[in-house]
């Protein structure tokens, strides 16, 4: 391929704009925020889970004493009765006997049923603390996520604004090398970690750092300076430089 020194020259420049493209979209994928954000997702998860297992045994928790609270009533309403009955005139000594048995009974119930009810309530009391200890937690973690998304979002506008910029900087660039210069560039710089031209700089490849062998630099000083030449060892499109040394 053949293309006059100072286009080749241009590859150079081409090649620093992508290399600083390669780095922004490195950057901008890398960003420590991302992980933080990441990191942050996956604790709200986790806490979010555990707030709806202590939301729902608060629930059942609080059924449970709605449950005790209406038996405790229905016990007493009983035991009201009974005592209405035996005080009222005329009642036959055996019924008496038989409501002041029940009345015993009802009353250890009622004991009984109120023990339940504190045990209940306590309980109750526990699992509102885990709620509200979860609940804060969770706004803990949405506030760190929301600051490394604010953080994040800041850093890709400036990567976003660099990216265009340089961009627009490769097109124009692109735009006054010709295409089949172009395009062997491109091919070659994407089978080579992103680098498709190096420069010959002290007799070296800048690409692969290898200097040349002294076969290499004949052939190099022999070629025509408009021949696009390739690296033998990375055969990258070596291009010659000023300082190449030959
Ligand atoms: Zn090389």
């Amino acid at each position: 391929m053949i293309a006059d020194p100072f286009v080749q020259l241009r590859l150079l420049d081409l090649q620093a704009v992508d290399t600083v493209l390669a780095q922004l979209a490195h950057r901008r994928r890398s960003l420590p925020e991302l992980a933080t954000i990441a990191d942050c997702d996956q604790r709200a998860a986790g806490v979010r889970s555990r707030l709806v297992d202590a939301e729902t045994s608060l629930a059942d928790l609080a059924a449970e004493q709605r449950r005790l609270e209406a038996d405790v009533d229905t016990v007493r309403q009983r035991a009201e009765k009974d005592q209405q009955r035996m005080a009222a005139t005329g009642v036959p000594a055996k019924e008496i006997a038989g409501l002041q048995h029940e009345v015993t009974s009802l009353a250890r119930r009622q004991g009984v049923l109120e023990d339940e009810l504190l045990e209940v309530m306590e309980s109750l009391e526990t699992a509102e603390g885990q709620v509200e200890q979860l609940r804060s937690q969770l706004s803990a973690v949405l506030a760190e996520r929301a600051t490394a998304e604010a953080a994040r979002d800041e850093a890709f506008g400036e990567i976003d604004g660099n990216l265009d910029q340089r961009r627009a900087e490769r097109d124009r660039l692109a735009g006054t090398l010709p295409a089949d210069l172009l395009a062997l560039y491109d091919k070659v710089r994407e089978v080579n970690g992103g680098v498709g031209a190096a420069a010959l700089r002290q007799r070296r490849c800048e690409g692969c750092r290898l200097e040349l062998s002294g076969s290499e630099l004949g052939e190099v000083r022999a070629a025509k300076p408009e021949t696009v030449l390739r690296c033998d060892n990375c055969r990258r499109i070596l291009v010659r430089t000023a300082e190449s040394g030959l």
